[in-house]
């Protein structure tokens, strides 16, 4: 799986690392275990998804980590990536709107050893008692970048997000550079679930 991700120009090693030490078939339902390495995005509960290997890995590149910084992810889905996140050395802060899932995703991270801080919320309006953050990651497609994310963000934080219609979108870098100044990169194009909530799409 690694190999796969070299060749589609993931070159972070602590990336690649975290990806070659974190058990993906962990993460998702017994009976998809043999697809666990394959690079696709897996169904997991309540009709959400695991990411495929190489947006976990592309997200992660382009937040441009080291170790002991303060990242907050917004869509903590099975789990997967908050646990790329805290074996590269992170504080991760996760925030997931479904229940379930954030009953589900807390307890196997725990069992697993890894170190997150799980919340059940709204996380298109961030996680604020923990800001700012470093990097702010979101695993969900959002209409347009929320303001109240970029805001939670300290001085030369990043934020990297995919933002656009339904159907597709673009992942976007928004670095802040100073307290009002934002600036912003648009790059590949992908399709995540969408975000809900205030801030997401009013899908239900
Ligand atoms: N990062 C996950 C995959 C996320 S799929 C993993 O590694 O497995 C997107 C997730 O975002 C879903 O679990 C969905 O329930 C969640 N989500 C959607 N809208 C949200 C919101 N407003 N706040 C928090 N989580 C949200």
């Amino acid at each position: 799986m690694v190999a796969d991700l070299v060749a589609r120009g993931i070159t972070d090693e602590a990336v690649l690392t975290a990806l070659r030490s974190v058990p993906r078939h962990g993460f998702i339902e017994g009976a998809l275990d043999a697809e666990a390495y394959l690079d696709k995005a897996l169904p997991i509960q309540s009709g959400q998804t695991i990411s495929q290997p190489f947006t976990v890995a592309y997200q992660t590149q382009l937040l441009k980590l080291r170790p002991g910084m303060k990242v907050l992810e917004i869509g903590t889905g099975s789990g997967y990536q908050a646990a790329v996140l805290a074996v590269m050395g992170m504080r991760v802060f996760t925030v997931e709107i479904d229940r379930r899932l954030y009953l589900e995703a807390r307890s196997r991270l725990e069992d697993l050893g890894y170190a997150v801080n799980c919340q059940h919320s709204d996380g298109s309006s961030g996680w604020a008692a923990h800001q700012p953050y470093d990097c702010i990651l979101v695993t969900a497609a959002t209409p347009a970048v929320p303001d109240a994310l970029r805001n939670q963000l300290g001085i030369g934080g990043r934020l990297v997000v995919p933002v656009g219609g339904l159907t597709s979108q673009r992942m976007m870098v928004v670095t802040r550079l100073a307290k009002a100044e934002f600036q912003s990169e648009i790059l590949h194009e992908f399709k995540f679930v969408p975000l809900r909530g205030k801030y997401g799409f009013q899908t239900g």
